[in-house]
């Protein structure tokens, strides 16, 4: 098993997680079960914003990107931790004030949000509303007004660079639905039109370069690019931006085809790009905005498990060995949508030398339904429990009920001790919604 500071082999050889033996978390709760490390979970959240303490004199702050895992339950811990949130729906808005969190330290974004969430959004009174189009900010500028408001806003910008895990390119022309951009002056453009309405109050820019990072230049140069426009609109405006908003996007540990990084290794990407911020607006002459980051994956990715048990094996001789589990795409889709790659673990026997790849498939009517292909194991039989590693982001939040199977129940670890924090379905939550209206009756 590759290293990871969640998991560990007990006495008994069995893969544990948050103190547990996962074979009796798989006992008690059934599975799939998706399974989250509240220890890594707190961690992640304290590197960032300890970092932002240190090296930035606490002049900012971390934004949980809800989109990775959103429940009552990650709030409240993000809550805790002091740290705030985005949120990019009505209902990740909507889950985030249930939870207790201040609105004043949520933002809200999306290319394109009804004018019902941004009604809420401004009722809520949230910290920030990132906007991204003309119609937007006329829209807005007339619901503050409505409220008797001055609203927030940051503007997304498109800063001309896109990375991708381990490479990144520099673009002139960004064929994005994300953001104005810099280069083709659309940006400055729609950043005048912003400054003359009344009842929006532009702070200042948000930009997110891509996911699964791991160029360090990548962030900095994304730091760079921003605080050269922040220059010019200054030049040009006299606005001098008080809020740099720089995304998520670093990256994690699925397999062995990426880098293994430390608390430590996140503390030196964030001080790195707070090196770039500090030393550009230092030669530039600019005040150091407010910096926010928006990581998501990096806090919560690493955290999850997911436990399943195997069911069918059907060896295709000298093709593919599948391995079927009680999961699928409708808990697990980031194969089906971007062929992604995962690490699994016999549960029962950790150390056991991995003698075969196989296809680890979903039970979903598809036959893209895979979790993954050429996954190491060792020898597995039907009834054993496989743990997928890394699935705290973007598995749970991406669910649905294909094929009408259940959303597994989410469970969170700590010292030992096992708390549900996301109930498993049930067959009438299925039909809670469905109507067979008069007419066939
Ligand atoms: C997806 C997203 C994030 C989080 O990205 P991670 O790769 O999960 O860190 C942050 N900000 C915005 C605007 C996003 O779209």
């Amino acid at each position: 098993m590759n290293v990871r500071e969640t998991l560990k082999a007990n006495a008994a050889g069995h893969l544990e997680i948050g103190g547990c033996d996962t074979l009796e978390l798989a006992k008690s709760f059934g599975t799939p079960l998706y399974v989250f490390d509240e220890d890594y979970i707190r961690a992640m959240m304290r590197i960032y914003r300890n970092t932002i303490a240190k090296e930035y004199g606490g002049n900012g702050n971390v934004l949980y990107a809800s989109k990775a895992f959103s429940c009552l339950a990650m709030y409240a811990i993000a809550k805790q931790e002091g740290i705030g949130c985005d949120a990019v729906s009505g209902g990740e808005l909507f889950t985030a004030l249930k939870a207790g969190f201040n609105p004043g330290d949520i933002y809200v974004h999306g290319n394109n949000k009804t004018v019902e969430e941004l009604r809420q959004s401004v009722s809520a009174g949230v910290g920030g509303i990132v906007i991204d189009s003309y119609r937007e900010a006329d829209i807005l500028n007339e619901i503050a007004r409505e409220y008797g408001v001055r609203q927030s806003v940051l503007i997304r910008v498109n800063p001309g660079v896109e990375a991708h895990t381990h490479a990144f390119v520099q673009t002139a022309r960004t064929d994005s639905k994300f953001g104005f951009s810099i280069a083709d002056g659309t940006a400055l453009d729609y950043t005048e039109h912003v400054l003359s309405l009344e009842n929006i109050e532009l702070k200042g820019y948000h930009c997110h370069i891509g996911s699964q990072i791991f160029e360090k230049k990548s962030f900095a140069l994304a730091a760079e690019k921003m605080l050269d426009f922040i220059k010019s609109v200054k030049d040009k405006t006299g606005f001098e931006a008080e809020i740099l908003n720089l995304g998520g996007g670093f990256g994690i540990y699925y397999t062995d085809d990426d880098p293994k990084l430390t608390m430590d290794d996140y503390a030196e990407y964030l001080t790195t790009l707070i090196s770039a911020v500090k030393a550009k607006t230092s030669s530039l002459n600019l005040k150091q905005p407010y910096l926010l980051i928006e990581p998501g994956r990096s806090i919560v990715g690493e955290a999850g498990i997911t436990l399943y048990t195997v069911g069918a094996i059907k060896d295709i001789v000298g093709i593919r060995k599948y391995v079927a589990v009680d999961g699928g795409m409708f808990e697990s889709p980031r194969y089906a949508l971007y062929q992604s790659k995962y690490t699994a673990v016999k549960a029962s026997d950790v150390n056991a030398p991995c003698v075969q790849k196989v296809s680890i498939a979903g039970k979903c009517c598809e036959s893209g339904d895979l979790i993954g292909v050429d996954i190491p194991l060792p020898q597995v039989e039907s009834g054993d429990i496989l743990a997928v590693l890394s699935t705290g982001a973007y598995h749970y939040s991406m669910a649905s009920n294909y094929n009408r199977n259940l959303i597994p129940q989410a469970i969170l670890v700590k010292n030992g001790r096992a708390e549900v924090i996301i109930r498993k379905q049930t067959y009438d939550d299925l039909i809670r919604n469905d109507v067979i209206p008069d007419s066939l009756k």
